[in-house]
């Protein structure tokens, strides 16, 4: 037996694309980790008969369950709960404690602004204390409370920022309503692996060979993606099914060992971190313009490692800066292995550290000749103590592919040399 799930992301700053859908995404994930099958995830503006629309469309595809996020706003247009309390036969019923509740957190923000009328704001807000009857009330994150309405499509309303959305989704999965609608759900488990240099037609044919090879693989929901350069391969699977993945990935071990570096999800970015535990870490960057210590100091704790880094564009950067000599900028060209090294030199000596690394390379799309074409960049990783690393790679893609393709290429030139 399987529980099936829709989604209706309402707004029409969404529909326009103005606003990026971030919640659908969201909510999807959450329900593929409950083992919910997602059937369908629907776009629509603020318009009730569209809203309405959607949700008759997913009732009559029989989901068991329905969320929405949206239009739960003190203003005209925010009409997602009348309009699902219409659509699902109930009517609207003041709620008082939640009125209460909703005054005093408006109150409270209000204290801000002193020329505006907290009385018009409150009749505003007294409309979001409108709730279907019988529906549970989800406590606001913001100003805005969420409802679940049982039924067959159960419904759960959420508002549309996701920092107040994502709070609110546990509490609405505790409510007996969501509990009962996904009774029937069966439990998956979840495996991420993730390669890095494997072309997708070489993963291909290795789950080929799985499917010949390895016993109960139609029991294994396999999905690839490709995605920064790596190979993310996530497996769905009923816990019965553990000895065929444990297979799987024994196969993928045996045919791309080189490749496999994660087997238990986890990022390239979050082992560098592990790995870079103790040292001091400083980026000298050509190409990829600072993107690679953006990426370094995107993890929280960063500061303990990551000393800084130089962008260092213009030939003349490179000498005065990373102290590359100008005679072998000459000699070879700014993208070259020769110029890489001499720049993680640099940026080893100018910063004091133990682990340096280089970026140097042509991110198109003018710039390309026909020995280095655009694409061609140059990585070198030193550290301290001797080892290096350096290598040239040609990296496919425009401009924007090539300069992100190039910090992923350098994090796991770094988890070589320090692993
Ligand atoms: P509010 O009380 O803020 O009006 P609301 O529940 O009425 O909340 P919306 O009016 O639909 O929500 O959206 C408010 C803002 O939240 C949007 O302008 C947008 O910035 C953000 N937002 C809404 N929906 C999404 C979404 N699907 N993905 C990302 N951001 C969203
Ligand atoms: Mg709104």
């Amino acid at each position: 037996m399987s529980v099936r799930a829709g989604i209706v992301v309402t707004g029409t700053e969404v529909l326009t694309g103005r606003v990026q859908d971030l919640n659908g995404p969201w909510v999807a994930d959450r329900l593929l980790e409950l083992g919910v099958d997602l059937a369908h995830i629907t776009l629509c503006g603020d318009r009730p008969g569209d809203i309405e629309a959607q949700l008759r469309f997913l009732a009559a595809e029989g989901v068991d369950l329905i969320v929405t996020s949206g239009g739960l706003g003190p203003t005209a247009d925010d009409m997602t709960v009348e309009t699902v309390a219409r659509f699902a036969g109930r009517e609207l019923v003041l709620d008082k404690q939640l009125e209460a509740t909703i005054a005093d957190i408006v109150t409270r923000l209000m204290a801000r602004f002193p020329n505006v009328d907290p009385e018009a704001i409150l009749a505003s807000n007294r409309k979001q204390a409108l709730v279907p009857e019988g529906a549970h009330i989800l406590a606001p994150v913001g100003t805005a409370p969420g409802v679940v309405v049982p039924g067959k499509p159960t419904i759960v309303v959420l508002p549309g920022p996701p920092r107040e959305l994502q709070p609110m989704w546990p509490v609405a999965l505790q409510t007996p309503a969501v509990q009962e609608a996904i009774a029937g759900r069966t439990i998956y488990r979840q495996e991420t692996v993730r390669m890095f240099g494997l072309p997708e037609s070489g993963l291909a044919d290795t789950l080929r060979e799985a499917e010949r090879t390895v016993d109960g693989f139609d029991r294994l929901e396999i999905t690839t993606c490709l995605r920064r350069g790596e190979l993310e391969i996530v497996t769905r699977y009923e816990p019965d099914a553990a000895d065929t993945y444990t297979a799987l990935v024994a196969l993928l071990r045996k045919h791309h060992g080189d490749a496999l570096f994660s087997e238990d999800g986890s990022r390239v970015d979050d082992q560098v971190a592990r790995l870079l535990a103790g040292r001091r870490i400083a980026t000298a960057e050509s190409c990829t313009g600072g993107l690679l210590a953006a990426r370094l100091t995107d993890l929280p704790g960063s500061s303990a490692y990551v000393a800084g880094g130089a962008v260092a564009y213009a030939n003349e950067a490179k000498a005065e800066v990373l102290g590359v000599d100008p005679a072998l900028i000459d000699a070879h060209g700014a993208v070259s292995e020769a110029v890489a090294e001499a720049m993680a030199a640099g940026a080893l000596a100018r910063f004091g550290v133990d682990t340096a690394v280089a970026i140097t390379g042509i991110a198109g799309p003018g710039g390309g000749t026909d020995e280095k074409p655009v694409g061609t960049v140059c990585f070198s990783v030193k550290l301290a103590e001797g080892p290096s690393l350096t290598r040239t790679m040609k990296l496919p893609g425009a401009r924007a592919d090539v300069r992100e393709r190039s910090t992923t290429v350098a994090m796991h030139l770094l988890r070589r040399v320090l692993g």
